[in-house]
This record gives C-alpha cells, structure tokens and sequence, in this order.
C-alpha cells in the first residue's frame, strides 16, 4: 500500500470500547508506516512507571470514567507534535469528548492539515461485552489478542509477536466495562455526528473477521489519496 499522500494523514478510529479500534489501529499503522497513538496505551504506560499523569489517571481509568479533558488533551498534543507524527497518525481512543475533538482539530488547523477520516466500527453491545471479557493485552509490545476470537498461535499465555505475558486489562470487569459503555454513548458517541457534519465519517460494520473490516479500511484510506 502506497504512503505517499500529499497531505498528511490524520485518522481518527471511532466506536464503542471493544469494537476493535486498536486492534485495526495496529493493522492500519502497519500497512501505512505511520504511528498508532492510543490514549489509553499512553495513560497504560504511565501508570507502569508511576508517573503523576498516570497515578492520576489511574483515579478514573479504575472506574470506567474519562480523564479529564485538560490533562488528556496536553497529553495527545505533546505526542502529535513529535516529529514521528509529521506524515499523520491513527488516533485510537482520542477524542472521545466534543471538547477534545475541537482540541484537536484547533492544534491541526494551526498547521494547515485536519482530520481526512473517522472510520466508525459498528458493532452491537452484546458483541463489545463478549469482546472485553475474553480480551488480552501483551504486557509488552500491547498487541490485542481475544482468548476465543483471537488466540495467540502458540502458548495461549504468552504473546505471538514478542513472547512477552498476556494478560487481563483490570477494567474489562464486566462491572467497569458497564460504565464504560454508559460513559461511551454519554460523551462519545455524539462525536458520530461532529464528524458526519465534517463529512469525514466512515461507518464500517466491526462484527465481521479482523482482516475483512481491515480491508473496508484500507479501501477507505485509499480512496482519499
Ligand atoms: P478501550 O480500548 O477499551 O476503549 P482505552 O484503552 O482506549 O479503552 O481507554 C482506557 C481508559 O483510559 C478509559 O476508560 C479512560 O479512563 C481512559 N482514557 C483513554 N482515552 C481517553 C480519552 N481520550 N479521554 C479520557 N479518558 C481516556
Ligand atoms: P478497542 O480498542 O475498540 O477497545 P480492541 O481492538 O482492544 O478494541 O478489541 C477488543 C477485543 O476484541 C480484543 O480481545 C480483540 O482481540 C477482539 N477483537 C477485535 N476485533 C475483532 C473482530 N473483528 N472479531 C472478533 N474479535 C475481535
Ligand atoms: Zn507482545
């Protein structure tokens, strides 16, 4: 797949949690040669290494609610302004109020670029709750497995692509996971229609296999080159 857009590629992954935005995210980045940024990997990373941001993100992230807007918005902005990041990005996770939609795209009107494309991966409540239950996260490189949907070839405890641990993300209780999907249609689901009125929506039906919604994807991405 070609990368040589004229105009740098921001991606915004829409949908409810589970619905497969980082596990098409990675595949995307991939095939694009442009960094994945994930707000909740990056919130994950600094509540490894005990940093203030993470001890306080931590406070809500336990609860399924959002962090607040002040501190995630800094937090993706200094991470859209390395220079990794010049040729685009695959946001996944952010934004995820109308606050930090307007954020984000206020930092890249300042530099004459915008957001190209907000796929939303449609998927039902029954299938997102099934998703979360059996999820596993790699402790190391983060890559997304599902013990049922998507095991790991080898030992089912240990990650393909790096050997590191899997293990059970500690708000995908199905307590937590509620909340969550109550907080999505509350505070996320709006931004559907901020982009829709932005005419960068793309509704893609999530509930089929990984690599078929993969491909509705980069059909989209290529039609905008
Ligand atoms: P999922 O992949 O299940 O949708 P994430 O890994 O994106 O979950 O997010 C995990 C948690 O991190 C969220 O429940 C929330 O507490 C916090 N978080 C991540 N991104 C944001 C954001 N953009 N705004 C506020 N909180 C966020
Ligand atoms: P999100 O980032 O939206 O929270 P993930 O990418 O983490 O979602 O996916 C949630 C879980 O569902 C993971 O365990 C993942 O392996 C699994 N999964 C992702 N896409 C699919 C799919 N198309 N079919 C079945 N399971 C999937
Ligand atoms: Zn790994």
């Amino acid at each position: 797949m070609t990368t040589s857009f004229k105009e740098p590629l921001f991606i915004v992954m829409m949908g409810a949690p589970g619905a497969g935005k980082g596990t098409q995210a990675r595949l995307l980045c991939e095939a694009l040669g442009i960094p994945q940024v994930s707000s909740g990997d990056i919130f994950r990373e600094n509540l490894k290494n005990q940093t203030p941001l993470g001890l306080l993100a931590r406070q809500y992230m336990d609860k399924g609610a959002l962090v607040p807007d002040d501190v995630t918005i800094n937090m993706v902005m200094d991470r859209l302004a390395q220079p990794d990041c010049a040729a685009g990005a695959v946001l996944d996770g952010f934004p995820r109020t109308l606050a930090q939609a307007a954020a984000l795209d206020a930092a890249l009107r300042e530099r004459d670029l915008r957001v190209r494309l907000a796929p939303v991966l449609e998927v039902s409540d029954e299938a997102v709750i099934n998703r979360l239950a059996g999820r596993r996260v790699c402790r190391n490189c983060q890559a997304m497995y599902h013990l049922e949907f998507n095991p790991p070839a080898g030992d089912p405890t240990r990650c393909d692509k790096c050997g590191g641990e899997l293990y059970r993300r500690a708000d995908d209780d199905p307590e937590t996971v509620r909340n969550r999907l109550f907080v999505y249609y509350k505070q996320t689901a709006p931004l559907v229609g901020y982009y829709f009125a932005h005419g960068v929506l793309k509704p893609v039906d999530g509930d089929r296999p990984i690599e078929v919604v993969q491909a509705d994807l980069r059909a989209a991405v290529a039609a905008l080159a």
